[in-house]
């Protein structure tokens, strides 16, 4: 089939380039002309396991294109997905402003029916407000249908994910777009992949509530961290004891400085506003929200109890992404920890096999702030190492070569990455979350 894609973000372009593969042919459209020029000649913005592989291969099969206006291609296809950002807004309300935007363009243009189908999270009865822009836009009277089919791939896996998905959701008014998007979804239907149809609204609330939800299991984790510091447990043992129960689950059980990323923090936001809009106090996750942050506070303490002093003390950090395999470090608990290090007048080394590139756009080289070029040298002569994100590559390195290198072998680790046996032996003093 023929779909347009518009914004070619992380979401967009995963989409687009995974949809391509399963032979539909895709237009992306993307408003960024940086992103646009660089995408054209086959090369990501965003680092994705398997993607520049795909999309290379995809382009040179002429099956997927690019575009820099709704105008320019909004001919190409019936069936058009939003992937535009959804962005914390005001009050922490969701900013849907480039929703309204590529709805206003796409009625502005459209010469025939379209189908659209939002695919960025948006809170519930967004769909009602895309249909009445739509409408109010048109200037014939063509006919439009709106869908909600939310996205569920994890940034760091996202090829992966889409390709292999949990389920796919699909909220849909009518049979007319249930027909088209089963089309669409063709290649998963005839896999097994679960298929859910529903209404619009509450496709709408699965994705808000289903983020939600990994949000409030991460701070769960997190204070029974806490309560393991306080009486001397290990939490990896009491998060593998609980995993057991099948209802509960292993996944989203490892504790550490709290969730970041571009999704769950303006979404967890986001879901509160809509239930307060709605008359209801979601205590629960505000809840979730005030221990995510004061884990973050928690691991900074840490450090500074650790320390003593960081003032022009060595300090090489490890990961800046907000999670490994992406070099997304939108909302990153390292922005917070590098800020606060940087305060204090530590000098730090930073080191990230994929982030470091957008890290400098928030944190230029300087005096008190080196980048290393590998991960061994960036320790060299190394007061503390603080590790931020379980990259494979830090949990795999030679820590005897590691300890050689450092002046003195303090590691504090947020993400539990090394057995504390095995740095006992190696006469490291390691500290981690909640052991
Ligand atoms: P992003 O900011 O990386 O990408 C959005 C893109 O849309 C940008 O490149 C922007 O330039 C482009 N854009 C905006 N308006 C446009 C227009 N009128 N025409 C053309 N291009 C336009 O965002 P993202 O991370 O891909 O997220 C997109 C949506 O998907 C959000 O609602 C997000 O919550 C949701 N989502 C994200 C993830 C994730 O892991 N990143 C996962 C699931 C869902």
């Amino acid at each position: 089939m023929r779909i347009t894609i518009i914004g070619s973000g992380y979401v967009g372009l995963v989409t687009a380039t995974c949809f391509s593969e399963l032979r539909h042919e895709i237009l992306c459209i993307e408003k960024d002309q940086k992103k646009i020029e660089v995408l054209k000649q086959g090369k990501p913005h965003i680092y994705e396991p398997g993607l520049e592989e795909m999309l290379a291969r995809n382009l040179i099969e002429k099956r997927i294109f690019f575009a820099s206006s709704i105008e320019e291609g909004i001919d190409f296809a019936d069936v058009i997905f939003l992937c535009v950002g959804t962005p914390q807004g005001e009050d922490g309300k969701a900013d849907l402003s480039q929703i309204e935007e590529a709805s206003r363009q796409i009625a502005l243009h459209s010469k025939d029916y379209k189908l659209i189908v939002e695919k960025s999270t948006v809170p519930v009865n967004t769909f009602q407000w895309v249909k009445k822009t739509l409408k109010r836009y048109s200037r014939k009277n063509i006919e439009f249908d709106v869908a909600s089919n939310p996205e569920f791939l994890r940034e760091g896996s996202a090829v992966y994910d889409f390709m292999n998905p949990d389920r796919i959701v699909i909220g849909v008014e009518n049979e007319r777009s249930e027909k088209l998007l089963r089309k669409i979804y063709d290649y998963f239907i005839k896999k097994g992949d679960n298929f859910l149809v529903t209404t619009p609204a509450v496709s709408e609330l699965i994705k808000h509530a289903s983020n939600s939800f990994l949000a409030m299991k991460i701070s769960y984790i997190n204070m029974i961290s806490e309560l393991c510091e306080k009486v001397g447990a290990d939490i990896n043992m009491v998060a593998d004891g609980m995993g057991l129960d099948k209802r509960i689950g292993r996944s989203f059980l490892n504790a550490g400085i709290g969730y970041g990323g571009s999704c769950f923090p303006k979404d967890v936001k986001a879901f509160i506003k809509i239930a307060e809009e709605l008359g209801i106090d979601f205590g629960l996750l505000k809840e979730t929200e005030k221990i995510n942050k004061r884990q973050r506070l928690r691991f900074i303490e840490k450090i500074e109890d650790i320390l003593w002093i960081s003032k022009e003390k060595n300090i090489t950090i490890w990961g800046l992404a907000f999670k490994p395999n992406t070099n997304d470090i939108r909302e990153a608990p390292s922005i917070d920890i590098v800020s606060e290090l940087n305060r204090h007048k530590a000098n730090l080394v930073l080191y990230d096999p994929k982030a470091m590139e957008n890290f400098k756009e928030i944190f230029p080289e300087s005096q008190n702030m080196k980048y290393a070029s590998n991960l061994l040298d960036s320790v060299n002569d190394a007061d503390a190492l603080v590790i931020l994100t379980e990259w494979d590559e830090f949990a795999n390195v030679d820590l005897k070569e590691i300890r050689k290198r450092m002046r003195l072998p303090i590691i504090i680790d947020a993400r539990n990455i090394y057995d504390l046996k095995g740095l006992k032996k190696l006469d490291f003093e390691y500290y981690s979350i909640g052991r």
